[in-house]
């Protein structure tokens, strides 16, 4: 650990000390290959997998995981011994006394039939789906696996636009109404929606055991022992923008407004404090939905996600982020489609590396005060509105002129005032201010104000990177290889710090 990291954790009171999470990569790819798309399962690395599990999109589902077992059974060593193998180990021996072709079918089909048991055990314990968008490589496999009951009804969570577009697959005609609103009881209770607002936390749905019975059978509950609590961040993933009309073959607009942003959500999954475990403080990670890069976007969302990862990340409460990169950096930025290449990414991880270092000059309690919901620009939190963001540069920009130095600064020397406002408006300021949409492409290379100054700022972080577009000639694979070099090679990432990792599909990470 370098001497930023240790002046960091001075301040706070117990270190990362994980690992506290266990995720899955059910499907790690951004298609077009249907069998590995976004698709994650985690749950806390302190309880059994029967305790709840959450997902996070399911674009490939019980199909992709099953697979994903039968090639490396060890990801579920702790379910195993959940299975019951006397029928089989009796078809087995009765294979042995007749012939040897018998035998050895009966002995694959064992091996195949763990493997899906084995998964859908694990989707049994599903008490939530959160989606980050409604695009169907983030939803065909729960669509398409809700053909059977996996176990209690599972809440699907999202913002309101991220329900109604779930609610178009499940609306009778694509694939049977098997979603619903309310608690409707017998077969068709499988998935229930439940909305969610932007910056506003909420409790996972936890199961509530059953007495004495396998815990399986339970219900996922607001009311249960919820392990996990969310906020949600609303992110940019493109615009709506032209489709082709299929009979004149004209572009047309889906909608009147051709700079209608798609939205997306990044979470921020926070496990609680826990006695038995000996940890005082929460921990969490943070998984962005598909994303496109501020320095390009009409409606630029992503320095408010980046500043609660910072202010996390500056606590130890975080170690990991899960973001998306979709293609390498051969790919033109007007065909990025919202979404990020290794060079727009590292301009995103700069952004968070000025913000850590701005956080590190804070006192803990002032940092825990920061309301980074209100560093959005035009600020307000849990309104569900967009509007005004696209005008609130000027607005930052016209009190910039003001301050004749950092607003920051004026915060930070006055060292016991009422911080949980004005140290947000300061660091709003500060971070924001001057930046418009002309400026914005580079926009950290080209402010000297807003640039990192120490070394290696964001050591001690991992970024997962996700949703990688396979190349029809090359895979997945050489070109998640070849995003992962373009990453490490770019000159900016050494100062930087940060690790970037790769996550298999099939791979079980601990963090
Ligand atoms: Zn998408």
């Amino acid at each position: 650990m370098d001497s930023t990291n240790t002046q960091n954790t001075q301040n706070t009171h117990d270190a990362y000390a994980g690992p506290h999470f266990d995720m899955i990569c059910v499907g790690v790819g951004g298609g077009p290959d249907e069998g590995n798309l976004s698709s994650y399962i985690f749950k806390s690395h302190h309880q059994p997998w029967d305790d709840g599990c959450v997902a996070i999109d399911a674009g490939s589902g019980v199909g992709a995981l099953s697979r994903a077992i039968r090639s490396d059974i060890s990801i579920v060593d702790d379910l195993r011994e959940a299975l019951p193998g006397d029928e089989y180990e009796g078809a087995s021996s009765k294979a042995d006394s007749n012939d040897t072709a018998h035998k050895k079918v009966t002995a694959d089909t064992r091996h195949d039939t763990d493997s899906y048991r084995l998964a859908s055990r694990i989707y049994t314990s599903i008490t939530a789906y959160l989606i980050t968008h409604p695009h169907l490589d983030h939803l065909a496999g729960l669509v398409i696996n809700s053909s059977i009951k996996f176990g209690a009804c599972k809440r699907l969570v999202g913002f309101e636009k991220t329900l109604k577009g779930i609610e178009v697959a499940f609306g009778g005609l694509l694939w049977p109404a098997l979603a619903s609103w309310a608690s409707c009881g017998g077969l068709v209770e499988r998935l229930q929606y439940m909305q969610i607002e932007p910056f506003a936390q909420f409790d996972v749905p936890g199961y509530v055991h059953d007495a004495g019975s396998g815990s399986v059978s339970g219900t996922p509950s607001h009311t249960a022992n919820h392990t996990f609590s969310c906020t949600p961040f609303p992110i940019s993933h493109g615009t709506v923008g032209l489709v082709a009309d299929a009979r004149t073959r004209a572009a047309v607009q889906v909608e009147k407004d051709p700079n209608e942003v798609y939205d997306s959500i990044a979470y921020f999954v926070e496990k609680h404090s826990d006695s038995a475990h000996k940890w005082q403080k929460s921990f969490s990670f943070l998984f962005w939905g598909d994303v496109e890069p501020d320095a390009i976007s009409t409606l630029p969302r992503n320095k408010p996600v980046w500043a609660e990862a910072a202010r996390r990340f500056v606590l130890d409460e975080l170690r990991w982020v899960w973001i998306e990169c979709s293609y390498t950096n051969a790919r033109p930025n007007h065909l990025l489609f919202g979404h990020l290449k290794p060079d727009l990414l590292v301009d995103e991880l700069q952004t968070l590396a000025i913000i850590v270092e701005r956080f590190r000059r804070m006192g803990v309690e002032q940092l825990r005060s920061v309301n980074t919901s209100e560093f959005s620009v035009g600020g307000g939190s849990g309104s569900g509105s967009d509007q005004g963001y696209a005008n609130a540069d000027e607005d930052i920009t016209a009190a910039q002129h003001n301050h004749t130095h950092s607003p920051i600064d004026n915060a930070l020397d006055t060292p016991s005032h009422p911080l949980s406002h004005q140290a947000s408006q300061a660091v709003n300021k500060a971070l924001f201010g001057g930046l418009n949409h002309a400026s914005r492409t580079g926009y950290n290379e080209g402010f000297g104000v807003h640039r990192h100054t120490t070394s290696r700022p964001l050591q001690g972080l991992t970024i997962a990177i996700t949703h990688v577009k396979e190349d029809p000639m090359l895979g997945c694979d050489v070109v998640g290889e070849r995003i992962l070099s373009e990453l490490e090679s770019n000159p900016a990432t050494q100062n930087l710090g940060v690790r970037f990792y790769r996550p298999k599909q099939g791979e079980r990470v601990t963090f």
